[in-house]
């Protein structure tokens, strides 16, 4: 069973995080080639395993931090640390390794299902149990009942959690994370947000960037403007709206003499795009009189992929003549061109006479906070009786797949974790379902979330 999405779930560190050393430590042993490194890489969430028979290869990367369900501790492979050629003598291990094993909360000691008990894990276990840590027996390379069941084989050493995984399918990986936490009731991984409210202004040319920006510190007290450093891209300026810190950064740019239409369009997509790595919320400005063109939808793409939170701002709504319909004719307009966005909500704002463009910073705040939102699991499992405990209509009924229960993994964005009683993927139908289900209930305000399924079988 592929669980590539493990490796999903534990890709990079949201910012914030404490530093390792403060987490709970867990330390992976055993022989040469029993899969350490394999296991190592695959918990880590790191593709690109640097794995092989030959004796010796050198893993300068043997330390890491696991994110898993919202907690995090630190994993060390000892496998990097000594040479395959001198772990063939156990007391080796030991005393190379003695500074990780010494600061070790836990140690997983990995054995090789398919080959049994060796004599060198024989003497292993003598220096293991010397630690005086505790230890969970991780028995690898289980990718059948029969080595399943011989993997039994390893209780006789007197410990008594054993897992059966195959480090590299990633199967049973999941119900070792579990425990492991469980074990060392690691720190929760909320990672405290940032201080400051990152809002990137992006949008075509002349849709009013600019002037949104100068409206919007017209009526706020501005601190700083502009930092040093970002003067030649982006100008990114500081301010203070409602007791909330916000950072906006105007992708407009510097207004050069000779530039082309088609250059300055270019311009205005580059932009977007290095403004969104670093923003939390993205403001998509266009223009009420020229309507949604094709380039705010390649902007609105290039939005949706950094996974910003995101709010569709119509401007020069000042020139539009207004009947009691006119609001909803243009968002259905709108929203035939940027369908994918249909989390985005829209707001209409005239730069030019401020009509709401304090609002813009309001709902900035929402869908800052829904993106930094961690949901306890008290109401998340609630969540679940009521909505998901029973299986839907759109769920196609000739393969019903069971929802056992919902977790939230992380936030930025906010990803959830749905266990099934199968490896069927869940219909796309369905996951939609849940995310519109968890939006109302958890007000993800603006905000992409994620859903992924996986196995509990
Ligand atoms: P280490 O020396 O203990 O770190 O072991 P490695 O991670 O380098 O793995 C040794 C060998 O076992 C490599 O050829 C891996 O591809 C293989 N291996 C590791 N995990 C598994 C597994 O779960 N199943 C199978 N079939 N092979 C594995
Ligand atoms: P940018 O290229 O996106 O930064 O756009 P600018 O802020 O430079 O605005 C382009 C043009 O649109 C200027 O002539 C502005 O005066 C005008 N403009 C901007 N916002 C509004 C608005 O809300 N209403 C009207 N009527 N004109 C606007």
């Amino acid at each position: 069973i592929p669980l590539d999405h493990l490796a999903d779930l534990v890709d990079e560190l949201p910012p914030g995080l404490q530093p390792p050393q403060l987490l709970p430590s867990v330390v992976i042993l055993g022989r040469p080639n029993v899969g350490k490194s394999t296991l190592f890489n695959k918990l880590i969430g790191r593709r690109q395993a640097i794995v092989g028979d030959e004796p010796g290869i050198t893993r300068d990367r043997h330390y890491g931090v696991v994110e898993w369900l919202g907690r995090n501790f630190e994993l060390v492979d000892t496998g990097g640390i000594v040479p395959d050629d001198e772990a063939i003598i156990p007391v080796n291990i030991f005393r190379q390794a003695s500074f990780a094993i010494e600061g070790a909360t836990l140690l997983l000691w990995v054995v090789d299902a398919r080959e049994g008990v060796t004599p060198l894990d024989e003497e292993l276990v003598r220096h293991l149990r010397a630690t005086g840590k505790p230890v969970f027996i991780v028995a690898n390379k289980v990718e059948s009942e029969s080595v399943r069941a011989a993997a039994g084989e390893f209780y006789r050493f007197g410990f008594d959690t054993l897992f059966p995984v195959s480090a590299e399918h990633g199967t049973g990986t999941a119900e070792l994370l579990d425990a492991i936490l469980d074990f060392t009731q690691a720190p929760v991984a909320a990672p405290p947000p940032p201080e400051r409210i990152r809002v990137a202004v992006i949008g075509r040319p002349n849709v009013g960037k600019s002037s949104l920006i100068n409206a919007i510190l017209g009526e706020e007290r501005v601190i700083v403007s502009p930092i040093a450093g970002t003067t030649r891209d982006a100008i990114d300026t500081d301010l203070v709206h409602n007791g909330r810190a916000f950072t906006l950064i105007d992708t407009a740019g510097i207004r050069r003499k000779g530039r082309t239409t088609a250059m300055a369009e270019k311009f205005s997509v580059i932009m977007a795009r290095k403004a969104l790595e670093r923003a939390d919320v993205a403001v998509l400005l266009l223009d009420a009189v020229e309507g949604p063109t094709h380039l705010d939808e390649v902007i609105a793409g290039y939005a949706l992929e950094s996974g910003t939170s995101i709010l569709l701002a119509l401007n020069k709504w000042d020139t539009i003549e207004k009947d009691a319909n006119t609001a909803k004719l243009y968002e259905r307009q709108l929203r035939e061109r940027v369908k994918f966005l249909d989390y985005a909500p829209a707001v209409f704002i005239s730069a030019l006479t401020g009509q709401r463009v304090t609002r813009v910073l309001d709902l900035a705040v929402r869908a800052y906070d829904a993106r930094y939102r961690r949901i306890p699991t008290g109401e998340l499992n609630r969540f679940f009786t009521e909505h998901l405990a029973t299986p839907r209509a759109t769920m196609p009924t000739s393969t019903p797949v069971k929802v056992h229960y919902v977790t939230q993994a992380r936030s930025v964005p906010p990803t959830f974790v749905l266990f099934t009683n199968s490896t069927k993927k869940l219909h796309f139908s369905y996951i939609r379902y849940v995310e519109n289900r968890l939006r109302e209930n958890f007000d993800f305000f603006a905000t992409p979330l994620r859903i992924v399924s996986r196995p509990r079988l």
